[in-house]
């Protein structure tokens, strides 16, 4: 493995411990920002040596949710690079001659603790209200003289030995001089033979030719542990910068656990445009110059600067994400938001998988219709699906049959009546002919009497425009619903 010089190069590290995490779509974004602004690479790993959190299924997420938010890596385990592998799990091998470089060198040594051993430890430590961490048992001790004592167990880990006075400040790129709490002996090879997280970071940052290392806040306090690898192994020291956490409006931490919009899939799930989550998760941590709340990636490529980044926990605003969702719909072209349109009306199962031309032509056709008036795509069934139903599976809701009135059959029998005759099926004549049986004829008011024609093509109170919803199913389908809720009216 060659190690890498010149232009910068960026990484995001996801371990894949179930749904994708919004934190890692942040991290990604901000990290490709400034990728794409100086020319360099991006690199995405894999950081699955937590064995007992590990999930298959996770990996593909990953790649699906960053691939639909359009965050392209240029390295990876899919795609190969380099310095492949790009999966922490495959390089097992390349971690052990770091650990016997710091086991020699006295800066590790190894611990043969039992986990109960280190239980009891700790519970003594907080009964004692003393600072909890390793007390050092196994340093200095062969196996065999351990092995003597109680609390020992066959597999040892290997563990740091901080030092008496260690480097707790680093300069980090967006908040200056950084001080971090004083580490423990972290362990850094485990008992099953992987690596923790903190030495295969530090190896995997400098063999794969990282040159700034853009994580969470929460890893500040990791920092000082690497910062003495990166000295002990003699290996030149990447930059750091720590993006703020996102936070909940109380400011607690976004977990998978309480906070559905801590999943990436959420966002898909609930019909949000790519290019509106980009914006509002950029939105989170950045200040455009003059303030400015709606812009692209690319906008976002040519303005960036570290020094723009906010460091206090941006809080997760989900009305700002559905106002900017509003607005990249309304933004978009009409055949590309029909084509997505298309796409969320087969995963709502309105579509099949293979549309035909003339389902495409009717979603087409009514884009406009639901263009200005959709905030998220999970509307999309509830607006047109009626349109995409045979006039005998519409199914006409409750609320719509309740909100009917005495003369709801005399208004449809006046409606069809005046649409059997009609020359021309566009929505004006369509609209004329109405108001003129209807509203002038019958002298019902116009909310009134398009209500029944609405529950009977629709199947609901509110929908698209009302004619051009007709123009667009056509007369025989308009007229047959017309009837179908005649009856039901007269029953
Ligand atoms: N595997 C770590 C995580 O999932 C990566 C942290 C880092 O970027 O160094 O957050």
């Amino acid at each position: 493995m060659s190690e890498a010089l010149g232009p910068v190069r960026l990484r995001v590290a996801p371990s894949p411990t179930g749904d994708p995490h919004v934190g890692t779509a942040y991290m990604s974004l901000f990290n490709l920002a400034f990728v794409r602004q100086q020319g360099g690479q991006f690199v995405l790993r894999v950081e699955d040596t937590d064995r007992a959190r590990y999930r298959d299924d996770s990996e593909q997420q990953l790649y699906d949710t960053l691939s639909w938010l359009g965050l392209h890596w240029d390295e990876g385990p899919d795609k190969g690079g380099p310095f492949a592998p790009y999966r922490q799990s495959e390089r097992l091998e390349t971690y052990r001659p770091y650990v016997e470089q710091l086991l020699e060198a006295g800066h590790a040594y190894r611990c043969w603790c039992s986990t109960e051993r280190l239980q009891e430890m700790r519970e003594r430590q907080q009964a004692l209200k003393q600072p909890t961490g390793y007390d050092r048992r196994c340093l200095g001790l062969t196996r065999d003289e351990r092995a003597e004592l109680p609390g020992f167990t066959e597999t040892p880990v290997v563990r740091m030995l901080i030092p008496e006075d260690p480097p707790l400040t680093f300069t980090d790129v967006i908040r200056g001089e950084v001080n971090a709490p004083r580490p423990d002996d972290q362990v850094i090879l485990k008992a099953d033979g992987f690596p923790t997280y903190h030495l295969a970071v530090v190896v995997d940052d400098h063999l794969m030719g990282i040159t700034h290392v853009v994580r969470g806040e929460e890893w500040i306090s990791s920092t000082p542990k690497h910062v003495l690898l990166y000295t002990w192994l003699g290996l030149p020291m990447p930059q750091f910068a720590h993006m703020p956490l996102l936070r909940n409006a109380n400011k607690s931490k976004i977990s998978k656990r309480k906070n559905p919009a801590a999943r990436l899939t959420w966002f898909q799930e609930q019909g949000y445009l790519p290019e509106a989550l980009r914006n509002f998760l950029a939105l989170l941590g950045y200040s455009m110059p003059e303030g400015q709340e709606v812009f692209s990636f690319d906008e976002m490529v040519e303005h960036f600067d570290w020094q723009r980044v906010n460091t206090v926990g941006p809080v997760f605003d989900l009305d700002k994400l559905d106002w900017l969702n509003g607005h990249y719909i309304r933004s978009i072209d009409e055949g590309d938001l029909a084509g997505r349109l298309v796409q969320r009306l087969q995963l709502d199962g309105a579509l099949g998988d293979e549309p035909t031309q003339q389902q495409r032509d009717v979603v087409l056709a009514a884009t406009p219709l639901v263009q200005t008036r959709m905030v998220k795509l999970d509307e999309t069934t509830g607006m047109l699906g009626f349109l995409l139903v045979g006039d005998d599976g519409l199914v006409v809701e409750d609320d719509a049959i309740g909100s009917l009135r005495d003369d709801a059959g005399t208004v449809l029998d006046a409606a069809t009546a005046a649409l059997q005759q009609l020359p021309e099926w566009t929505t004006s004549a369509i609209e004329a002919a109405l108001r003129a049986a209807l509203v002038e004829g019958l002298g019902v008011k116009p909310k009134l009497a398009f209500g029944p024609l609405r529950v009977a093509v629709t199947g609901r109170r509110v929908s698209p425009p009302l004619f051009e919803s007709m123009e667009i199913l056509g007369r025989e389908s308009s007229l047959r619903r017309l009837q179908a809720l005649r009856q039901r009216v007269i029953a």
